[in-house]
């Protein structure tokens, strides 16, 4: 079979199994296996595709059949200006997370020097996102999960980034190390009850330890916000990412905590995803 016939045939194969957007993925995929970008696939379709590939193409289309995230099958997932190695171990960068790199970026002129905090920092993306756009910060990420934090550590070794940030695998809670100018975090946030009707590809195949939020929801972002006020410096800005009915509960508990409201950013889905505070 060559490439195009190949491509259409696992398009169709997706599109039987309500895979939304059937083509790209088997395009991407094939990219993955033959090591050719989609220019090369796009340009080269009547060439013919060794077994070999044929098969382990065919493994992969098997496995998106069933739901499993792309970004877990390419193990890349692009977030701001650079592709992040994802797998399994850790939550795949959401866009909306992109609104907390560039509020961060409208904070702060190019040479401040800041000491940074990530909690939850999961792949890395958010925090090294802003690394690499701030010279001069150093940057501290903390996770529960240690196969997460293998993933943001090799992140920012492929980024360059080893020397200015540090890795702590630890519970928030028992989290005592520095103090910090400015905190960020991206807890999870979603209702216990309610993982399973997210979509198949997040409710089966993602970390539940980055996305349950316990039986309400906010116990992580309570604990994250408890914690924040003890780590951060007075008057250091705090931006933590929220779930879209989680504005009110959320103001107050930073306000309840000594937190000044600076402003809240909606999602590209018009929906409270974001709360910049300062410490007082
Ligand atoms: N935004 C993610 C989702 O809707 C949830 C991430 C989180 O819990 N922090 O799938």
């Amino acid at each position: 079979m060559n490439i195009h016939e190949t491509i259409v045939k696992a398009t169709k194969i997706l599109e039987e199994n309500n895979i939304k957007t059937p083509y790209l993925d088997s395009e991407l995929l094939l990219s993955k296996i033959i090591k050719k970008d989609r220019k090369y696939i796009i340009l080269n379709s009547k060439k013919k595709l060794d077994e070999y590939y044929l098969r382990n193409f065919n493994k992969l289309i098997e496995r998106r059949k069933r739901g499993e995230p792309i970004a877990y099958l390419i193990n890349f997932k692009e977030f701001w200006k650079q592709k992040y190695f994802i797998d399994k171990n850790a939550l795949i960068p959401r866009p909306d997370t992109e609104i907390l790199v560039e509020e961060t970026l409208r904070l702060y002129e190019k040479e401040k020097k800041l000491n940074i905090l990530d909690i939850g920092t999961g792949s890395g993306c958010l925090l090294l996102s802003i690394l690499k756009e701030r010279k001069n910060f150093m940057g501290t990420g903390v996770d529960i999960s240690k196969k997460a934090l293998n993933v943001a550590r090799f992140n920012a070794k492929l980024q360059h980034l080893g020397n200015r940030v540090k890795f702590y695998n630890s519970d928030i809670d028992k989290f005592f190390i520095g103090k910090y100018d400015l905190i960020l975090s991206n807890p999870p946030y979603i209702k216990n009850f309610n993982i399973k009707y997210l979509e198949k590809d997040v409710a089966c195949f993602e970390p539940k330890v980055a996305l349950d939020g316990g039986s309400d929801g906010f116990s992580k972002i309570t604990k994250v916000i408890v914690k924040t006020s003890n780590l951060i410096k007075k008057n250091g800005k705090f931006i933590l990412e929220i779930g879209c009915h989680q504005r009110n509960e959320a103001v107050n508990k930073l306000k309840n905590n000594n937190f000044y409201i600076n402003k809240i950013i909606k999602d590209y889905g018009k929906k409270d995803r974001c709360i910049i505070s300062t410490k007082i």
